[in-house]
């Protein structure tokens, strides 16, 4: 099982990444070469998806998304910062190509597919980084999303939207935190105040799509994972650590009735429009 304690303690002597990768070969036996030909093949999909879709309209399954990407990349924007735009127009492309059947990798989930693209793809068209240093910064968000699934979950099934899209902004946080720092404890920190951040938050999705609020998701959080990491960067630290954080967000997830766990019952998916969406999708569908 992965604590953050123990990588963070490992991690004194050995880079963060390594870290992670050695415990993964020490759980799995598969060798850390492997293990990283595997997560290069991955990240080299995440990015040639992120660049294909940026900002393209997607027909999606309903119509309640697909053009939402397209529309902020036309938009001028006013406050975000040219990485928090990349990243933000990435997360929803990303998200509306899911919706539309396109080519995803699950990162950690396909709802929440859109988020580690947007960090991603703001890194390499912002800062230009080698291949290599993107890969350690994904093992290191690979490692982040280890942990939370083996000591709570990452299925908005099983835990909320905190859980799944949740897990997906702490990997990127942390992602970006280490690519800057290469320091683990700002990882951690990272980690934790983009989890704290949207504790509670509930699974929602309108008629069981994974289109509305899913996408927009995908959009925010993107930003409070940019931000989470600016924070850490700049020495603010998490008062609660990471693992404690995980353990609450699980405590949580397991306390929130079932219809506001990807039945499509509760929250949004609850609203008077969102049933009126959906008894004219079963007409259109049928
Ligand atoms: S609302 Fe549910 S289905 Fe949609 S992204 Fe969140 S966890 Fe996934």
């Amino acid at each position: 099982m992965f604590i953050w304690k123990d990588i963070l303690e490992m991690s004194r002597n050995i880079p963060l990444h390594q870290v992670i990768l050695n415990m993964e070969m020490f759980e799995t036996g598969v060798d850390p070469d492997e293990i990283k030909e595997k997560l290069s093949k991955m990240l080299k999909v995440i990015l040639e998806e992120a660049e294909t879709q940026y900002g393209k309209k997607h027909e999606t399954l309903t119509g309640m998304t697909g053009d939402n990407a397209f529309k902020l990349r036309n938009h001028t924007p006013n406050f975000l910062s040219k990485f928090s735009y990349m990243a933000t127009v990435t997360a929803l492309s990303i998200a509306e190509s899911n919706a539309s059947m396109g080519r995803i990798v699950a990162c950690p989930t396909a709802g929440a597919s859109g988020v580690i693209p947007g960090v991603f793809n703001a890194m390499v068209k912002i800062f230009n980084p080698t291949f290599e240093e993107m890969l350690e910064a994904f093992i290191v968000a690979g490692g982040i999303g280890k942990v939370i699934a083996d000591k709570a979950t990452i299925s908005g099934a099983a835990g909320g939207c905190q859980a799944e899209i949740g897990t997906a902004a702490a990997m990127a946080s942390g992602a970006l935190t280490y690519y800057i720092a290469k320091d683990a404890e700002k990882v951690g920190n990272a980690a934790a105040l983009t989890l704290k951040s949207i504790m509670g938050l509930v699974c929602d999705p309108v008629g069981g799509f994974v289109e509305v609020p899913c996408v927009k998701r995908n959009g925010n959080l993107v930003n409070i994972a940019i931000s989470s990491s600016e924070m850490a960067l700049s020495g603010i630290k998490s008062v609660i650590p990471f693992d404690e954080v995980v353990d609450a967000m699980k405590k949580v997830g397991s306390s929130l009735p079932q219809s506001l766990r990807e039945t499509g019952e509760g929250g949004i998916a609850n609203t008077q429009t969102a049933k009126s969406l959906v008894s004219n999708l079963k007409i259109f569908l049928l």
